[in-house]
């Protein structure tokens, strides 16, 4: 049986970029019956980028309350906060003590990171911790620990996946013992409506950049936020460029074939960048308003969201705890009788 896993990092508010990526693709495939599907809460994974205890218990608040306004069936699904399950930093202690620090060293996502901060002469205080520099570890143990097989990840992810199968394999053939199976990378097309979509300004929408265009605000701010988006000086009626816009990403993330088709000929016929903006403000926002009210009411609701929550929490321990009993007597670390 496929098992597929897709967590989100709690780390700002849901954007758009999570929702096409992750969000909607991952409720679409929780529908198919012949897949188990995990979907988590990354709050240990935003402390990686995140030490505003407000923002990472506001954001955890978001994201979860944006998955369940989208309909997902936690009945069918399993759908919890990684910090509710114990045996994940468990297992993550433990596969790092089978994990070769130079498999580390060559992991892009850190490399990247320490780049960025170079480039932008950013933040004085910029260090390299050691939890940005092993995260793939952790990131190992939350596949490993449900025996994900297929993975959904953004093409920047793939290393990490490869990392989790490394490490998967060693932890095997030390304690010789196939405890865990390999993963595999479900990477998108580059021309699938879900490829990476574009900030404000450009580069990857993403929580850490601050130029994301969120979900769930208001539908004034939402027309607030495309009217943002970074676009060249071209005038009505000089002939744009869809395939270097972000508007058109967009669009096309969110639009029928056809009406894909329609956009491009607007926009080599040099639509106005103002109504381009205001047909896709038209078009998102018919998709995600009737989640919209679902949205405000289930975070009015705390109680709601935690029982269901510790309904997941639940359900995913009654498999993690037991399976880090095998992985802990492979090690050796077990009771006497
Ligand atoms: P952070 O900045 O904290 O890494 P992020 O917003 O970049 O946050 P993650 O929480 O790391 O995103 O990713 C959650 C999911 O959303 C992943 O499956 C990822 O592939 C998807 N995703 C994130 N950003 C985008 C984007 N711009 N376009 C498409 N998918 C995205």
């Amino acid at each position: 049986k496929v098992r597929t896993l897709t967590g989100i990092t709690t780390s700002g508010t849901p954007h758009l970029g999570n929702y096409v990526g992750a969000i909607r693709p991952a409720i679409q495939a929780s529908k198919d019956d012949n897949v188990r599907s995990y979907y988590f809460l990354a709050d240990y994974h935003a402390l990686i980028k995140c030490w505003d205890p407000e923002r990472v218990h506001q954001s955890t608040r978001e994201i979860a309350a944006t998955w369940l306004a989208f309909g997902l069936d936690t009945d069918k699904t399993i759908f919890y906060r990684q910090s509710d399950i114990p045996e994940i930093p468990e297992l993550t202690w433990i596969l790092n003590c089978v994990c070769a620090k130079g498999l580390m060293n060559r992991s892009h996502a850190y490399k990247a990171s320490v780049d960025a901060n170079v480039a932008n002469e950013a933040d004085p205080d910029f260090e390299v911790t050691m939890g940005l520099f092993s995260y793939p570890i952790l990131m190992a143990a939350d596949i490993l620990m449900f025996n994900a097989n297929k993975v959904p990840v953004g093409r920047d992810q793939i290393q990490h996946i490869e990392m989790a199968r490394d490490i998967a394999g060693r932890f095997n053939h030390i304690f010789k013992k196939k405890l865990f199976d390999m993963p595999e990378a479900v990477v998108a097309d580059a021309s699938d409506s879900s490829a990476i979509l574009q900030g404000l300004d450009g580069r990857k929408m993403s929580k850490s950049y601050n130029n994301t265009i969120p979900l769930f605000s208001t539908e004034k701010q939402l027309k607030k936020s495309i009217n943002k988006i970074k676009t060249n000086l071209l005038e009505p009626g000089e002939p744009k460029d869809p395939d270097t816009s972000a508007v058109f990403q967009i669009w096309q993330a969110f639009a029928t074939p056809a009406q894909v088709a329609e956009m491009r000929t607007e926009f080599e016929n040099g639509i106005a960048w103002g109504e381009a903006k205001k047909r896709l403000f038209e078009l998102v926002n018919a998709e995600i308003a009737p989640a919209r009210e679902r949205y405000n009411e289930i975070m009015d609701d705390p109680e709601f969201l935690e029982a269901e929550l510790q309904k997941g929490a639940e359900k995913a321990r009654a498999q993690a705890a037991p399976f880090m009993e095998k992985v802990r007597k492979a090690t050796g670390i077990k009771r006497f009788k």
